[in-house]
């Protein structure tokens, strides 16, 4: 069993839920609350673990403090088979266990979608990340995250060194945020080089049509199916030569061992928590910029909030552009200037906006 550290800014509470009848198990971290109910997706994996939602739950506090959205951070995740034929059955039983519980706003996570949004919603009139039908912003459908990691790279490519247009991208993880940093970059100029899945890598040194590729993946579920480039194995994706890399998949993919291989110049970090905090150290010696997840990924709960604040799909683009960028470049001076890793930076600055926000209510 984790044990939980608690410290000036959270947890504020853990949940374990339990349904006897039909054997599910459930958990919930609120982190933190001060600047309003927290925001943050329910994961379902039958192997997701407190640690990690403690970790996501924290991510979520910072990404909503620092994009200054009137939300707080949490997370929830499900024991079960995201597949499973049950699913309706399960993510109902989940709502009706978490009616109550005002201060946690579910949104869409790896193994959710805006479907399951919709039966949260149905059971408990709370969820974001909702289908259009219902008044939702489909945020996966829309490509929000990939759309603010397109924004992101814009501002911090010259801090690397590196001009967008043209450069070659590299994409761990191709679901809903990697396929839409694919599309979105390769507007702006970018050419993607290679991208992976769980069932292989697919490189090619003068770029893969990323219409093609996202094609491929969506008729035959994986990428080494793509007609072009050379198929690698799954983690051969973090030695491919490439100037940006963006991890958009599980945690903790980028860690000690394989930080010496990479040999981008720009990490967009697309997954939350998708690199160890002493691979930050190890690239940052080694001169790779790796801008933090809850900044560079931020799109999807702007939007989120967006919609649950009832702001049109115009106005929510507008604010995470708007709100990446502006972040960027502030982390990105502060961390140059200070010669600090970039995440320090953002969280300084994000943590200092909770803990004020604490003093002045009653905690
Ligand atoms: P998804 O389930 O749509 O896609 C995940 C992809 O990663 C799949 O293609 C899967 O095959 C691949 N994958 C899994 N393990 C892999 C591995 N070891 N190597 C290579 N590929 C692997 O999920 P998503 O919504 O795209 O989210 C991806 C990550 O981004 C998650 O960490 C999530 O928390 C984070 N995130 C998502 C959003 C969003 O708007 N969806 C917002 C912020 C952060």
């Amino acid at each position: 069993m984790c044990e939980i550290t608690f410290d000036d800014l959270g947890p504020s509470k853990v949940l374990h839920l339990y349904s006897k009848k039909i054997q599910l198990k459930a958990m919930i971290v609120v982190d933190n609350t001060a600047l309003g109910p927290a925001i943050g997706g329910v994961r379902v994996s039958p192997v997701v673990s407190l640690e990690e939602l403690l970790r996501l739950a924290r991510t979520m506090t910072l990404k909503n403090s620092i994009a200054g959205l009137p939300h707080g951070g949490g997370k929830a995740g499900i024991l079960a088979d995201p597949k499973s034929p049950e699913k309706e059955h399960y993510f109902r039983v989940f709502a009706k266990m978490i009616k109550e519980l005002h201060e946690y706003i579910p949104g869409p996570d790896m193994g959710s979608d805006e479907e399951a949004m919709a039966w949260i919603y149905d059971e408990t009139g709370r969820a974001c990340g909702l289908p259009e039908e219902i008044g939702g912003l489909p945020l996966d459908k829309l490509g929000a995250t990939g759309f603010g990691l397109a924004e992101c790279a814009e501002v911090a490519c010259p801090y690397a060194g590196i001009d967008l247009k043209g450069a070659r991208v590299a994409v761990q993880g191709f679901g809903s945020v990697g396929k839409a940093a694919a599309r979105f970059l390769s507007e702006k100029g970018a050419i993607i080089v290679a991208a992976s899945d769980t069932q292989g890598t697919i490189y090619s040194k003068e770029g893969l049509d990323v219409n093609h590729l996202i094609g491929t993946k969506l008729s035959k579920g994986a990428v080494r199916y793509c007609k072009e480039g050379t198929c690698m194995e799954v983690d051969d994706l973090f030695s491919i030569e490439c100037d940006i890399l963006i991890p958009a998949a599980i945690p903790d993919v980028i860690h000690e061992k394989n930080a010496d291989a990479i040999k981008a110049k720009l990490i967009l970090q697309g997954a939350n928590i998708p690199a160890t905090r002493a691979s930050e150290e190890i690239l940052m010696r080694r001169g790779i910029l790796s801008v933090p997840d809850f900044i560079a990924n931020a799109g999807g709960v702007i939007m989120a909030a967006m919609e649950y604040a009832k702001k049109t799909e115009k106005e929510a683009f507008d604010a995470i552009s708007s709100k990446i960028k502006k972040n960027t470049k502030l982390i990105l001076e502060k961390a140059t200037k200070e010669k600090i890793l970039p995440r320090i930076a953002a969280e300084g600055l994000a943590k200092e906006k909770v803990l004020k926000a604490m003093r002045s209510r009653e905690y």
